[in-house]
């Protein structure tokens, strides 16, 4: 069977095809067509010190300029980027993006990237973070990785290796969604993580639920303890900055100290695997 599917080539040569995988599909094939046409967006949040609010650095967080159906969400995409080759590219132009862009900010700032599980299993994801450094000119020490508690727990010998020949650079690690995960303090032992960010789904009810007070009382203990930085995500009002900056919790990110935004971004020479760098003039063309 041939789907109708013209712009996706879907091909099915035996067994049928839902509507969900005829989905799956659409959005695929319209994710590398925006990675190839320019759609995708970095947007920042600021990562502050909550003692008085100096600016820290920023989280680069992904966004789809989608052009029907307008600015799309990580959670709309990302998932169908997860199921297929898709992902190291978009990994990819992510931390190259990201690098260029921080490497043009004061010297003081320094720049998260998310990254995905799959991503950080490839082999070569070492050699990808030092040439994103490398062309960029951006310092080690001014990237920071996010991952999250599954990708820690589950991580192979090879990961393990990709992560250290990075953290032997400077480049530091980040424990996103600290506290969601099964085993927190696995992950915390299994890999050098500089800093935790306690999962905003706390941080929400940090103020009005003693149970969860208790809990977040006990995640920036239990990092501080360790020798981490914190830093607590989705702060939306002063009450729950103050609770935090009252336990101990020095950095926080949240919509109280600024929503995810355009900042100006830099040209960024797109060398993606199997495609020859391009002359400076077709870059700026916009024509890649
Ligand atoms: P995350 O890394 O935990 O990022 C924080 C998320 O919380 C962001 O959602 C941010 O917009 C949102 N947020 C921040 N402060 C507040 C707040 O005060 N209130 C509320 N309600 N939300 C807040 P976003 O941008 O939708 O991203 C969702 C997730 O998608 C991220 O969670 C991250 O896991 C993933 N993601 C985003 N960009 C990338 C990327 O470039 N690569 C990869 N692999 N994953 C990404
Ligand atoms: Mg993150
Ligand atoms: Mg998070
Ligand atoms: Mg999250």
């Amino acid at each position: 069977a041939k789907s109708d599917g013209s712009r996706a080539r879907i091909e099915v040569h035996d067994g049928v095809l839902s509507d969900s995988d005829v989905d799956q599909l659409q959005l695929e094939a319209d994710l590398r067509h925006a990675l190839e046409s320019d759609e995708l967006r970095l947007f920042y949040q600021p990562i502050v010190a909550l003692s008085d609010e100096t600016l820290l650095g920023y989280e680069a967080l992904i966004r789809w300029q989608h052009p029907s159906r307008g600015l799309l969400p990580p959670g709309a995409f990302l998932d169908a980027a997860e199921n297929n080759r898709l992902t190291s590219k978009l990994g990819e132009w992510v931390l190259r993006q990201a690098c260029f862009d921080a490497a043009g900010w004061p010297s003081g700032l320094r720049v998260h990237v998310n990254i995905s599980a799959r991503h950080l299993a490839e082999p070569g994801f070492a050699e990808l973070v030092a040439a994103a450094l490398a062309d960029s000119g951006l310092p080690p020490e001014r990237l920071e990785l996010e991952i999250t508690e599954s990708t820690a727990l589950f991580a192979a010998d090879a990961t393990l290796q990709a992560v250290s020949e990075v953290t032997d650079a400077g480049v530091t690690l980040a424990l996103d969604d600290f506290g969601t995960g099964y085993s927190a303090i696995t992950a915390l032992h299994r890999l050098p993580i500089h800093t935790v960010k306690i999962d905003r789904s706390f941080v929400a009810d940090v103020v009005t639920e003693p149970s969860t007070a208790a809990l977040v009382q006990g995640l920036v203990q239990l990092g501080l303890g360790m020798g981490l930085q914190v830093i607590a995500e989705g702060i939306e009002d002063l009450d729950q900055a103050q609770w935090l900056r009252d336990h101990g919790c020095v950095m926080a990110q949240g919509y109280a100290f600024g929503r995810p935004a355009p900042l100006p971004t830099r040209e960024c020479a797109d060398e993606v695997a199997g495609r020859e760098a391009l002359p400076a003039a077709v870059l700026t063309d916009g024509t890649v």
